[in-house]
């Protein structure tokens, strides 16, 4: 992303000519109703489209072409688009859970309807191949049905009271407005798993996503304007305000937000997650990852190599899950690295958007760098590199982020060491040997990060272990799989921030706890014996 700064308001607007772009992109951009060729995009949506500030470009990782110039808000624009989600929130607050489910429901299908093509622009703008982009939306499907049945299912609970002729009622009630930021690996499906349990929840909300996707925000946010407007219901209930820091700090920084749901770096959470509690706001912070497999002897070899290829390449090494670490035990390092490394000379790589292509590039050019730094630092540091390395060469990619998936056996498996403790966003994966689980599983909590963790054996004492108070600390703690669906609550642990998203509880975090005695009777006693009659 290239936040480009203009000094005089208003001197680029109109001063750009019509663009043209490729027919690779017009195609997906037209399909979901945005305009092709046009000097900018307004970047701001309240109810209607409109933004004066910054520009944002939206840079295809692929081929280095420009998509878009989308202007952001400025700080006016911005105060009034809070003001406008107050309002919405303030409407939606009275309509009735099940009615919110309604709303949901068709969005479900709205979006639905532009599955595939959406999903496409996920691929174009971020860089994800085809088939993960497509995922991403359905995640986003998914996670409406979720929300359309808990619309009736957010309950409260009726507890006794100690007092005759009176009764306790612990009530749900939805918290206002909330402040959603969001990351650039999954520009459309964490907008999803606030937005809708949010709504379901009576709430409105503002969605700043990362600068470097603003089209897949526009692309969704039309989406659900267009249900919203079906329904009566004001567009600020879904506000959207493209930006980058500044923006970013406003939301976090408002008191009119009670709750913001962070999705980002580790770096920036620990700010956002300071701010927010000086002003006493909830915040749901989901921050980076450092994930390890561990392969038991007795692992079913077949599965555990090529997921253990997903988990490092998918996405090529940028999902907060991406496996970073893997753990072998001494016995059969030798024969899975071996039928590893065949794996990753077959990789295709390629156009996300060609079928078949399985490594996409990273999202920019800096990116690249920390790549290449990453990879330095490993050399400097005596590891031995049995694949990857380095950026692709070849022509045919040169206009794009390309870098080679990369394996790497570091000198030391010491878990302090800066090459385990931290997570690099790219396809590399460092190999530790063991000799004993309870050595790998303390291999696994020794990082400052808890998000994802797989084991692989077939052993039921294994598993009882790994899944129990000696066992993994990450918050998903997972046996002979990878990856995560949304009917469980997402999140890590540790510095991943101890949110939770999507499925399981997370729904209680976007509502306002009410705990309510009420007295049926015909006198007022004190709890607890109190006697304080005159
Ligand atoms: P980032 O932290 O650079 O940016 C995230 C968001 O924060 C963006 O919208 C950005 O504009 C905004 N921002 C930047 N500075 C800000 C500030 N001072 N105040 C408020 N907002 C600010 O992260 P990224 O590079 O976009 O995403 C990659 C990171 O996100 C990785 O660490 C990855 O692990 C993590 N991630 C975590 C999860 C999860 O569920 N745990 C999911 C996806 C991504």
């Amino acid at each position: 992303m290239i936040l480009l700064r203009h000094t005089v308001s208003g001197t680029l607007r109109g001063a750009r000519p019509a663009r043209s772009l490729s027919t690779r992109a017009s195609a997906i951009l037209s399909s979901l109703d945005i305009p092709v060729g046009a000097a900018e995009l307004p970047g701001v949506y309240d109810g209607q489209w409109y933004g004066s500030g910054d520009v944002l470009e939206s840079v295809c990782p692929t081929t280095g072409e420009v998509l878009a110039r989308v202007r952001s808000a400025t700080p006016h624009e911005l105060h009034e688009a809070l003001g406008k989600s107050k309002d919405a929130y303030l409407h939606l607050r009275t309509v009735p859970a099940p009615k919110r489910g309604e709303l949901l429901r068709q969005i479900r299908e709205a979006l639905s309807a532009k599955r595939d093509v959406l999903g496409a622009l996920v691929s174009l703008e971020m860089g994800k191949i085809k088939t993960e982009g497509i995922g991403e939306v359905q995640e986003f499907v998914d996670i409406c049905d979720y929300a359309v049945g808990l619309s009736r299912m957010m309950n409260g609970r009726v507890v006794a009271s100690e007092r005759p002729g009176h009764t306790i009622l612990e009530v749900p009630n939805p918290i206002g407005v909330v402040g959603v930021l969001t990351a650039f690996n999954f520009p459309v499906a964490v907008y999803g798993w606030n937005f809708l349990l949010s709504v379901a929840a009576g709430n409105a909300n503002v969605w700043k996503p990362s600068p470097s996707t603003p089209l897949c925000s526009i692309a969704v946010t039309k989406i659900i304007a267009s249900v919203l407007e079906k329904n009566g219901l004001p567009g600020a209930v879904s506000t959207l305000i493209t930006g980058g820091k500044d923006v970013g700090e406003a939301i976090v920084e408002s008191r009119d937000i009670p709750l913001v749901s962070f999705t980002g770096s580790e770096a920036v959470g620990r700010v956002v997650g300071k701010t927010v509690q000086s002003r006493f706001g909830k915040s749901i912070l989901e921050l980076g990852g450092n994930n390890a497999s561990i392969i038991m002897p007795d692992a079913d070899m077949p599965l555990a190599v090529p997921a253990v290829f997903f988990g490092a390449i998918g996405t090529a090494g940028q999902r907060c899950t991406s496996t970073r670490r893997l753990y072998l035990h001494r016995a059969i390092a030798p024969q899975f690295l071996d039928a590893l490394q065949k794996l990753y000379a077959t990789i295709s790589v390629g156009d996300p958007l060609v079928d078949g292509t399985l490594l996409g590039p990273l999202h920019t050019r800096a990116a690249v760098g920390i790549y290449d730094d990453a990879v330095q630092r490993l050399r400097q540091s005596g590891a031995d590199i049995l694949a990857g390395g380095k950026k692709y060469d070849h022509a045919a990619l040169s206009q794009g982020n390309f870098v080679q998936p990369t394996i790497s056996v570091p000198k030391t498996a010491d878990p302090a060491d800066k090459i385990w403790s931290t997570e690099t966003f790219a396809p590399i994966l460092n190999v530790g040997l063991f000799d004993e689980l309870e050595q790998a599983i303390e291999w696994n909590n020794a990082v400052p990060q808890g998000l994802s963790s797989s084991l692989w054996t077939r052993d039921i004492r294994n598993v009882g272990k790994w899944i129990g108070p000696e066992g993994s600390d990450a918050g998903i703690v997972n046996v002979g799989t990878s990856g995560a669906e949304i009917g469980a609550a997402f999140g890590g642990n540790k510095s991943t921030g101890w949110g939770r998203e999507s499925g399981g509880d997370a729904w209680k975090q976007y509502v306002r706890w009410s705990a309510c005695t009420v007295n049926f009777s015909n006198a007022a006693p004190l709890a607890q014996g109190v006697d304080f009659s005159t």
